[in-house]
């Protein structure tokens, strides 16, 4: 079996080819993101692997499927990337549903920490010998709320680790998970009631056409003045522009962005010898309220390992004609809730064959 990669990065390379040794592909790392212009260097292999800023549009999924491309295996949980309703009947595409919830969720919590306490400011102030504490205020976590919008795997072990700073956690899901919250001890409310309460609000849903921008003008005049906002999810959750304006109102008192809605040029990419175009990309980095990592949440040594023990194993699964527990319904989008192929080879939504079933 002939892996086409794209994206790749030195640790993607030692990481694959380190777990690799046990399952003997093929593997072609390439450099460039998957576009319509690169899509044909995946000429002739069965499987692409892509990453969260690879392009697979119609455009992409024609030149994969006219080239003999029968699996896109993305190597990451979201999937917004994938026109997957697009590919039913062409091309197969599967995820890693699940590599280190932990990670995400935990770097969400660094970004609160070093945005509330300023260790970005102290750090920089004391390498020049100043050792002044003026303006690096911050506030006690403990019963402060957080409200949380998104409480699958991500979203429940940030609750669990805000209760253990003493916080008081509200949350939205559209699927509540009501045992969990009794587990662990927070609240559903509306949004609006999180919007209200919340002194830190972070977002842990995925990007779908309902929560595209669901941090807008309004949601943000809902907000308490100098809400911290978190996200380690999907840039286009937040409309940037109207968050620029909720910081130089001040009603946003500090961001922490691990994602951005036009990421895809940058992040991940070295451009200190280069100048950033992207205005509004330059604009967030002009505010020392705000705090940006380039999509690194995931970015850990038991992340990097799990993604390329599941991406791998979801291509041997494919190349034994098993059935594929990790593909996207084509249908629902999601798993969870309501899709239940996993047991049974079929989307409750609609009792839809997902016609890979051997
Ligand atoms: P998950 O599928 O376990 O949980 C997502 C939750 O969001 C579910 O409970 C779902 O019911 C809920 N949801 C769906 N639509 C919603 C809506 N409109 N409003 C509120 N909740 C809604 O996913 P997860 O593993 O917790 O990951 C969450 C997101 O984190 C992913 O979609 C991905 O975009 C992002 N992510 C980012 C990184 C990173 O490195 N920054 C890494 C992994 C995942």
């Amino acid at each position: 079996m002939e892996i086409a990669f794209f994206d790749s990065k030195p640790y993607d390379i030692e990481s694959f080819n380190s777990i690799n040794k046990s399952f003997g592909f093929s593997i072609k790392y390439f450099r460039p993101k998957l576009t319509p212009e690169t899509a044909v260097l995946a000429k002739g292999y069965p499987v692409v692997c892509v990453f969260v800023n690879d392009t697979l549009n119609q455009e992409v999924i024609d030149l994969l499927y006219a080239n003999g491309t029968k699996l896109i295996a993305l190597r990451c949980a979201g999937y917004n990337n994938v026109d997957f309703k697009y590919a039913f009947n062409k091309i197969l595409v599967v995820r890693v549903p699940a590599y280190s919830p932990y990670a995400v969720a935990e770097h969400a919590v660094a970004l609160m920490l070093g945005l509330n306490r300023k260790t970005h400011k102290a750090y920089n102030r004391t390498r020049e010998s100043n050792f002044n504490i003026n303006g690096l205020l911050g506030f006690d976590l403990n019963n402060k709320t957080c409200g949380i919008i998104g409480t699958g795997k991500i979203g429940a072990i940030l609750a669990k680790i805000m209760m253990g700073f003493g916080m008081n956690v509200l949350a939205y899901d559209t699927f509540p998970n009501k045992k969990l919250a009794e587990e662990i001890g927070f609240k559903y409310a509306d949004l609006d009631k999180i919007y209200e309460k919340s002194d830190i609000i972070s977002l842990h849903c995925p990007l779908t056409n309902e929560t595209k921008q669901i941090v807008n003008s309004e949601s943000i005049n809902k907000m308490k003045q100098g809400v911290m906002l978190i996200n380690t999810s999907r840039g286009q959750l937040v409309d940037t522009k109207a968050l620029i304006q909720g910081l130089k109102s001040g009603k946003i008192g500090s961001a922490g962005l691990d994602v951005y809605e036009e990421e895809s040029e940058y992040f991940f990419e070295d451009f200190s010898d280069r100048i950033i175009t992207d205005d509004v990309l330059a604009r967030l980095l002009s505010f020392n309220n705000v705090l940006i990592t380039s999509h690194q949440a995931f970015f850990t040594k038991e992340a990097l390992e799990n993604i390329a023990t599941t991406t791998l194993t979801n291509i041997k699964d494919f190349s034994e004609g098993k059935i594929l527990t990790n593909e996207i319904c084509y249908k629902c989008g999601q798993k969870r809730p309501h899709c239940n192929k996993e047991k049974t080879g079929r989307c409750f939504k609609k009792e839809i064959n997902h016609g890979n079933k051997k």
